[in-house]
């Protein structure tokens, strides 16, 4: 379990910040409007009101004790801005931002964020890749091309081994999981054979999951 404070409780930091409780950790919000810092005080685990342009009351709420700071403050590129930067100089060292667009991108990349988040293109990224590829149910880039993605197999499929299913990308896909119903089968060898319903954690360069992708219908 860890703590998040998020500053900004719009509709993109509230959902954020519930997602984090239902995951178990603890969330301080934080927003300058009183009735929502009110509104959601019951579902986060403190709920405060501040105006985070202001360095000397963020200065008060010890933010360097969370273990990363989401500043989700969209429309306000000046105080989005402001408020990184007062962030950077109170030592806070994992900072994510929410960016509107790409001018607030290239300042908030000068500043040395740890991570800059456009939810409208991240979205549309994967709704796109859902549509494109419906047995792929979510996918988590891991850097360099790498993807881990979870597959879910369709019904009817005629049932093959994990070996037919990789076959030519042997040594760039790696079947992490297979999952059927409650039972979880860990690192399957690749003489496993899956079938209809089962769910496959796949991790392999991109180019690799596509050119296989067809196998999965
Ligand atoms: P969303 O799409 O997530 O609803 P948005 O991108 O439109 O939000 P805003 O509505 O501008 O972003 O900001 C989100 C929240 O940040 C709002 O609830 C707003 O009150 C809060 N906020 C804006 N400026 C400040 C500030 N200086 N201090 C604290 N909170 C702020």
């Amino acid at each position: 379990m860890a703590h998040f404070t998020v500053i900004g409780l719009g509709r993109f930091g509230i959902t954020a910040s519930i997602e984090l409780i239902h995951m178990g950790h603890t969330v301080t919000g934080i927003d300058k409007d009183e009735k929502l810092a009110e509104q959601y005080s019951g579902e986060l685990t403190q709920a405060l009101i501040c105006d985070v342009t202001d360095e000397r009351a963020l200065k008060e709420l010890n933010l360097c004790q969370s273990e990363a700071v989401l500043v989700a403050i969209g429309e306000d590129m000046q105080a989005s801005l402001l408020c990184t930067l007062h962030l950077k100089n109170l030592g806070v060292k994992e900072i994510w931002v929410k960016a509107n667009t790409s001018a607030h991108h290239t300042i908030l990349s000068k500043l040395g964020v740890t991570r800059i988040i456009h939810p409208e293109e991240e979205m549309g990224a994967r709704v796109a890749q859902a549509l494109n590829y419906p047995m792929v149910s979510d996918y988590l880039s891991i850097g360099h091309g790498s993807y881990i993605v979870d597959i879910h197999l369709p019904s009817p499929f005629q049932p093959m081994t994990i070996d037919s299913l990789i076959k030519g990308f042997e040594n760039s896909i790696h079947c992490l999981m297979v999952k059927r119903g409650q039972e979880v089968m860990k690192s399957p060898p690749s003489s496993y054979i899956v079938r209809e319903c089962d769910t496959l954690i796949l991790f392999g360069p991109k180019e690799a999951l596509v050119r296989i992708a067809p196998r999965l219908k």
